[in-house]
């Protein structure tokens, strides 16, 4: 019998807005000492009222915008009603039935599939999170830092299908807030927090099995290591003849197992009703339009622009629309190149992916924190272009600019790298090398033509590198052939 996974996922992202969702208190709590930011309407004191955020329903909106949903003009906070001691007031605010975004979707490319996978997005809505027990020994910790901060969630129909669209989605998703600058996305600071519906569909009934929760995925390793697992565990007690329960499950990453956090006894019950404290919230289209008009090119596009305008491969434009801050740096160069005909887009792009990026990893910067003018690129690249430099100077050059910031030109001369592209100079180098070299040219002539490329080695040492390896080897087949 053969099983399809159906996969839903339910994705939280901590907004980064300067306050908390419904008070004044400092939202960065990441580090902080506990119970530092917190007052008396994140803390739940009887008496006090919340107030709308407005950057955080700005953010959502942007949010909702990027992942295509329809933006609901009119929408309403709600009381989710429950227990639990991270929980001050008893209750979390949230949106239930008028939620700001509605039908979206996300597009992702999974390796080797031929066309992209369309995973549909049934609603993004705003709440505020809740505090974080610490648990010692038989008693716990409680800290109310991160209660009230504002907190997106972003909700899948069952469109997924396999741990690595799982991985794609959210990869993607993160990827977007990034972009957006709405979240730092740090899954590793539980900015970011995946949890994932799945159940195992039979191939030929089409009839669905029973819904299994994993819950507090917190890395994108472990989504996919816990989705695999799971659907393995999943097809082992159906194959055996037995019935997946219908439970909530945690993810064990020491053991890397999934293990039954609570048997689910139907509905939980969280009494949901609209906030009393707060007006239902109704947006002005307009601003909502100002908002979309205001959204970056988001990495999809960028990705078609990159290849229709600037001939690179879906690759290489991935490469480099991975992040906002290097597409920005690569339209930058590309932009000032305009001044330098002949510099083209596959040339920054080859010296962004290739040497920027070698030496971002060396120092362990990042590349906000270059300092190379994007126009001093543009003219690094042109000095090859034009033959005043060969490759191994322009990376020597690179270092320097890389380290200093100077112009190419200056450091070009400085540490006399012009490359000798003068026939008369090099002719007397080749010639030496040949003298130098018998049993090699001896090869060369009985028909070994890949000893040239050690030969034209041998004559780019002797110019100590500043030789144009395109004369040389000319001159060099030359030489042999009358010689
Ligand atoms: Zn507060």
């Amino acid at each position: 019998m053969r099983y399809e996974p159906v996969i839903g996922m339910e994705v939280h992202v901590e907004l980064n807005t300067q306050s908390k969702m419904f008070c004044a208190c400092r939202a960065d709590i990441f580090g902080a000492a506990p119970n530092t930011h917190v007052c008396p309407v994140c803390l739940g004191m009887p008496g006090v009222l919340p107030v709308i955020n407005q950057k955080a329903v700005e953010y959502t909106i942007m949010l909702g915008q990027a992942l295509n949903c329809e933006i609901q003009l009119h929408n309403v906070f709600a009381r989710k009603n429950y227990f639990y001691p991270d929980l001050p007031k008893g209750y979390q605010i949230s949106q239930y039935e008028l939620p700001l975004c509605l039908n979206g979707y996300v597009d992702v490319q999974p390796e080797g599939s031929p066309e992209p996978r369309r995973i549909r997005i049934r609603r993004v809505h705003l709440e505020e999170d809740t505090g974080k027990l610490t648990h010692v020994g038989d008693y716990s910790l409680v800290d109310l830092n991160r209660a009230g901060v504002p907190l997106v969630e972003i909700v899948t129909e069952a469109d997924i299908h396999s741990a690595e669209e799982a991985y794609l989605y959210v990869s993607k998703l993160r990827q977007i807030v990034r972009y957006l600058g709405i979240s730092t996305g740090d899954m590793e600071k539980g900015a970011m927090r995946c949890e994932v519906n799945l159940s195992l569909k039979n191939a030929a009934t089409g009839e669905w099995g029973t819904k299994v929760e994993i819950k507090n995925l917190n890395s994108f390793r472990s989504v996919r290591n816990a989705i695999e697992y799971e659907v393995q565990r999943q097809e082992k007690v159906l194959a055996e003849g037995g019935a997946v329960e219908q439970v909530t499950m945690g993810w064990d990453e020491n053991r890397q197992v999934t293990f039954v956090q609570r048997v689910k006894e139907g509905d939980v019950g969280y009494r949901y009703f609209p906030e009393p404290d707060l007006p239902p919230l109704y947006l002005e289209a307009s601003w909502v339009e100002q908002i979309r008009a205001g959204l970056p090119e988001l990495p999809d596009a960028k990705l078609a622009r990159y290849t229709t305008d600037y001939g690179l491969t879906d690759k290489e434009a991935a490469v480099l629309a991975e992040d906002r801050a290097t597409a920005e740096y690569f339209e930058a160069v590309v932009q000032a190149a305009a001044d330098f005909p002949g510099v083209t887009p596959k040339q920054v792009s080859n010296w962004i992916s290739g040497e920027l990026f070698r030496l971002l990893s060396e120092s362990g910067l990042e590349i906000g924190q270059v300092n190379i003018a994007p126009a001093h690129l543009a003219a690094l690249i042109a000095l090859v272009n034009a033959n005043t430099i060969n490759q191994t100077a322009a990376k020597k050059t690179f270092k320097v600019m890389f380290e200093t910031g100077r112009a190419p030109k200056d450091i070009v001369r400085e540490l006399g790298l012009e490359q000798i592209s003068d026939a008369g100079q090099l002719e007397q180098l080749v010639r030496q090398v040949i003298a130098d070299n018998p049993e090699a040219v001896e090869r060369y002539r009985s028909g070994q033509e890949k000893v040239l490329g050690f030969l034209v080695g041998q004559v780019m040492r002797a110019s100590r590198g500043k030789a144009n390896p395109q004369l040389v080897g000319d001159l060099l087949k030359k030489e042999l052939q009358t010689g």
